[in-house]
């Protein structure tokens, strides 16, 4: 088992990271650029160094200082967390490189599923349905207006390396298309430094399901149920619940069955999540996360695994011990991301933290870096804070979650706790009846 992991991340993960860590005795390295001298995680870390200033290309993604910092810290392994370079295959490569183990899959599959064109290919030929659509970027704007025809309007340009619902853009006619197209590409471009864009069917109303999966590099691997993920502004999750109200338990087993088979056969190891679309009772692959998720709490609150836990384990060359068939999921169980946001106009609200009371009690789990007197950053993602809350039934995780999120107290800035309360409260919601337009149609966007 490895002695001492360097965490290339910050904020609620890193502290996530750092306490799974801690519970293995392993040591901790933080690093943290100049605006987080003062963060959580640096302060409970064993060790930490400053990596650069605060822009994150300085400091977060900065490839040399990072592995300079496992360097001189002696981090015989690194996690990168989620976001930054957690799906960044040369980054692997060059932790590799280093003599370092980098927590996470073989580079070669993170290079083969960040590319959604050839992942979705991939997935396809191991026998999961994906989306219809083109199975090559596209190249020419009049074989495009084909394909779309053939699939039928409205379709979806997607970018091929996109990533946070980046890049995507609706087109509903031919004339459509053609903006779409060069939309898509020009947002492609600024993120993700590649314009390659390909087209999908535009589901009208479909869930977003994903599947956790957990593989070791023995062959062993098993599946954690889902999470539903509809719940979104802009292509981007505000809640997530686990289990699905859409699924039962012969539709759980059958599409968990499917997802083993094939992340078995493609060799894969570590944690993993196949993402779908699920709509009219059909499952629809859109893609696969190499990493851990920010949702990953509620699948441990069902499961009672530490999932961080376990891809330390997978990445030091542990046997998983765990059996599908032995494996229970048990309750209900709710994730609320709080950002730093106006819940009306969801501009962000970086500033000082004037006053804090997390909520506590049976089942309620907070996972964020914030404390009195914190200044939350202007540089970087705006969510701080996640409120998970689990349930022996969906009405009671409702329940606790709604006492859970009246008790919750982050003063001096602004907050998406409002928005939170409110949608717990909407009868759709309560009812399990949503798709992932529903958020955007009730907040009229
Ligand atoms: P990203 O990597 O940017 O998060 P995804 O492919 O995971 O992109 O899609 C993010 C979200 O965008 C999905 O959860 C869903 O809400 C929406 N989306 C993606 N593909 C489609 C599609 N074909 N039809 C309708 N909505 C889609």
């Amino acid at each position: 088992m490895f002695e001492k992991i360097l965490i290339a991340n910050r904020g609620e993960i890193a502290l996530r990271i750092h306490r799974a860590c801690r519970e293995m005795g392993i040591h901790t390295v933080a690093v943290h650029s100049t605006a987080d001298a003062d963060a959580m995680h640096v302060r409970l870390a064993d060790e930490s160094v400053c990596i650069g200033a605060a822009p994150s290309k300085d400091s977060y993604l900065n490839i040399p200082a990072i592995l300079t910092a496992a360097n001189i810290t002696n981090a015989d392994a690194i996690h990168p967390g989620v976001g930054f370079l957690s799906e960044n295959a040369h980054f692997a490569d060059m932790v590799s490189e280093h003599g370092i183990t980098f927590i996470g899959p073989s580079a070669e599959h993170m290079r083969l599923m960040g590319d959604k064109i050839s992942a979705k290919a991939k997935i396809k030929e191991l026998g999961l349905p994906v989306v219809p659509g083109t199975d090559e970027a596209i190249t020419d704007i009049d074989e495009a207006l084909v394909t779309a025809k053939s699939i039928g309007y409205p379709v979806l340009v997607k970018a091929s390396g996109g990533g946070g619902g980046k890049g995507m853009k609706v087109a509903r006619s031919s004339e459509g298309l053609r903006s779409a197209i060069s939309l898509a590409k020009a947002e492609a471009k600024a993120h993700f430094g590649n314009d390659e864009v390909y087209l999908e069917k535009f589901l009208s109303n479909p869930r977003h399901i994903e599947i956790q999966i957990l593989a070791d590099q023995h062959g062993n691997v098993v599946h954690l149920a889902e999470r539903d993920c509809s719940l979104q502004r802009r292509h981007q999750k505000v809640l997530e619940e686990a289990p699905s109200p859409a699924l039962n338990a012969a539709t759980r087993d059958k599409i968990g069955a499917k997802v083993v088979k094939a992340i078995r056969k493609l060799g894969y190891y570590g944690v993993g999540t196949i993402e779908f679309l699920y709509e009219n009772g059909k499952f629809y692959f859109i893609e696969m996360n190499t990493r851990l998720q920010v949702e990953h709490p509620i699948t441990e609150m069902i499961s009672g695994i530490d999932l961080v836990r376990e891809q330390i384990r997978v990445a030091a060359g542990a046997k998983l011990d765990l059996v599908q068939k032995k494996l229970q999921f048990s309750g209900h169980a709710i994730e609320c991301r709080i950002n730093a946001e106006s819940p009306e106009t969801f501009i962000p609200s970086p500033g000082r933290i004037t006053d804090y009371h997390a909520p506590g009690g049976l089942d309620v789990r907070v996972d964020s870096g914030l404390y009195s007197g914190y200044e939350v950053p202007s540089h970087y993602d705006s969510m701080i804070a996640k409120l998970i809350v689990r349930g022996r039934s969906r009405n009671e995780c409702l329940m606790r979650l709604r006492r859970a999120l009246e008790e919750f107290v982050i003063g001096g800035i602004e907050t998406t706790i409002p928005l939170h309360q409110r949608l717990i409260t909407e009868p759709d919601f309560i009812n399990g009846d949503y798709d992932i337009h529903w958020l955007e149609n009730l907040l009229g966007i």
